[in-house]
């Protein structure tokens, strides 16, 4: 049967190819149906690694990490009591010996039934303990990863796959290797979640908050994908087909056109210099960074070393990662934000619950609350500064005190470094993020403080309307264009030319098209994007002249009207 589905766009390009379904929890699950003579060893497979995921728990509960919360051992007494569930426990094994199927689809089919009677508490502590079922499956589905079963062998492995999944974390999708998949898609999320941001840094089509897809797309059902429109057609006819693989050659054939401005000068038509940088979650990236000819890096969210894993990276292994991207850029400049972790970005094994994460212990207030942590990465930090032209930046600040202790922590790191005799750049330039409006409007404190300011437009847009940029239901407010949001920006644009301290954007609308010439308009300099849309950007930069939007900006700022706004957008792109 042949339907469509939309949903909202958030990395662009257009893939065709078979649907591969992953169940609710993060890790992949193939469903399977053994041979008789096989049943005896799966199950053997299922209690391995029932007692493995026991004994990670009992290793945890002794290794517990000094920085870790207190509430870190009430957490793990939580994820063993799941474990010893006898739906976790025992009903997989019972529906082995039952339906011959792998014993990773009976984990999948238990969890979501256990994850079903959370769902019907009222209590909303007790069902968002759902989250907790989900991990502790994730972590049995994990030990079964390490000893594959008798896997039937699939006969279309070099066709291109398209991921359904009803959510994908940031730290899920990180872990993908490039070009793994076509493209993804998801019943959830929305376009400024950092799902979608690593999406695009990927340079993988995706689209999200489709409601209903994972129920409705079978597995090996054909796909289009249209990153661009947020459409799905599933089980196209043959004309269609044919049409979107005529758009799909197009498409990539403007991509490669636009690669050819990669060594040209990001300049106005009346000669004005402008920066494009680009934003990185790992060292790999920069190879992304050069093809695509940004000149530096505006945003390295280094608390991407920290998803997805068991181990914290110390200081040695987070020291290299800095290095190896400082001595890559050469003399470009290296922007490294110190870890955004909290609210959807979490440590395996220290999530923390709160019934707000985003107004929570998040970014620089977790770094605080954590001076082992911190201490580590700024060293690490400071270090790599001796490579290359690596600049500081800190997250989320919102008051004077929590800068003040910032930058106490980071004189502290340096004395230590003097003492030690460890070489790192006295002059590193420290920079925080306007990403709450608090911080946008008491500005001059910031700005007197610190050696450069970077905008977070995603989360400054997230505080400002007061709108979860997670959350699909609310997505259709995440409003860029806000007068309030237009007027934050153009105030903190103003105020930084006017006091002379750099500022830039690195938030999405810094790689939003319809966004580039209002922005110019407003007086910024600095982009910075993911990498695959600085072409496009620096395209339209060429085709831009200051003079000539002046005007145009100043009416859109002093409009209070979003139909007004949009119209006189419009013109300003024409
Ligand atoms: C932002 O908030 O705009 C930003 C760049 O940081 P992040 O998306 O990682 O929160
Ligand atoms: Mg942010």
């Amino acid at each position: 049967m042949s339907f469509t589905l939309h949903g909202i766009a958030v990395s662009s390009g257009i893939a065709i190819g078979y649907a591969h379904l992953i169940s609710h929890t993060s890790l992949e699950v193939a469903h399977y149906v053994l041979p008789k003579q096989f049943l005896a060893e799966e199950i053997e497979r299922f209690d391995h690694a029932l007692m493995a995921t026991r004994q990670e728990f009992a290793s945890l509960r002794s290794n517990r990490p000094s920085y870790a919360a207190a509430e870190f051992d009430a957490f793990l007494e939580l994820h063993q009591m799941i474990l010893d569930d006898p739906m976790l426990s025992i009903g997989p094994r019972e529906m082995v010996e039952r339906e011959h199927c792998n014993a990773e689809w009976a984990i999948k089919v238990q969890t979501d039934a256990l994850v079903a009677q959370f769902d019907e508490f009222e209590d909303a502590y007790l069902r968002e303990r759902q989250a907790d079922v989900k991990q502790v499956a994730e972590r049995l589905l994990k030990q079964l990863s390490g000893q594959p079963g008798h896997q039937p062998t699939s006969a279309r492995h070099d066709i291109e796959t398209i991921l359904v999944a009803h959510d994908l974390s940031p730290a899920d999708l990180i872990q993908f290797k490039p070009q793994q998949y076509a493209a993804f898609l998801t019943d959830v999320g929305s376009a400024t979640s950092h799902t979608a941001i690593v999406a695009r840094s990927l340079n993988t089509p995706c689209v999200v908050g489709l409601h209903h897809a994972r129920e409705l797309i079978r597995e090996d059902d054909l796909l289009i994908l249209d990153g661009e429109q947020g459409v799905i057609l599933v089980n196209p006819g043959k004309a269609v087909l044919a049409e979107y693989k005529l758009l799909q050659s197009e498409w990539e054939l403007d991509r490669k056109k636009l690669k050819r401005l990669r060594s040209a000068r990001a300049n106005t038509l009346d000669g004005t210099a402008i920066e494009l940088h680009a934003n990185i979650e790992k060292p790999e990236d920069i190879a992304e960074v050069k093809e695509n000819g940004a000149t530096g890096i505006g945003l390295f969210r280094s608390e991407f070393l920290f998803l997805g894993r068991d181990e914290l990276p110390g200081e040695e292994e987070q020291f290299e990662a800095y290095r190896t991207v400082a001595e890559g850029m050469k003399d470009q400049p290296v922007t490294i934000r110190t870890f955004d972790l909290g609210a959807d970005k979490q440590i395996k094994g220290a999530e923390r619950v709160s019934n707000n994460p985003a107004l929570g212990l998040r970014a620089i207030r977790l770094c605080l609350a954590e001076p082992q942590l911190f201490r580590t990465q700024l060293r690490a930090l400071l270090r790599a500064t001796h490579y290359g032209n690596v600049k500081i930046l800190i997250p989320m600040l919102s008051c004077v005190s929590e800068l003040n202790q910032t930058l106490q922590f980071i004189a502290a790191t340096k004395q230590g470094l003097d003492d030690e005799g460890i070489p790192y750049d006295r002059n590193v330039m420290i920079g925080g993020m306007i990403e709450i409006p608090a911080a946008a409007l008491a500005l001059n404190v910031f700005a007197r403080k610190l050696d450069f300011l970077s905008i977070g437009t995603n989360d400054l847009i997230q505080y400002t309307l007061a709108i979860d940029r997670t959350d699909e239901d609310v997505a259709h407010l995440y409003d860029p264009l806000h007068p309030a949001v237009l007027q934050l920006l153009a105030h903190v644009i103003g105020t930084c030319n006017k006091l002379d301290v750099p500022v830039s954007v690195c938030g999405e609308m810094a790689g939003e098209l319809a966004h580039t010439r209002l922005f110019l308009g407003m007086g910024l300099r600095q982009f910075s994007m993911f990498s695959a849309q600085v072409p496009t950007i620096k395209q339209r930069v060429l085709s831009t002249s200051l003079p000539e939007i002046t005007s145009l900006t100043q009416k859109i700022l002093r409009s209070d009207d979003p139909m007004k706004i949009r119209e006189l957008l419009d013109k300003l792109n024409a």
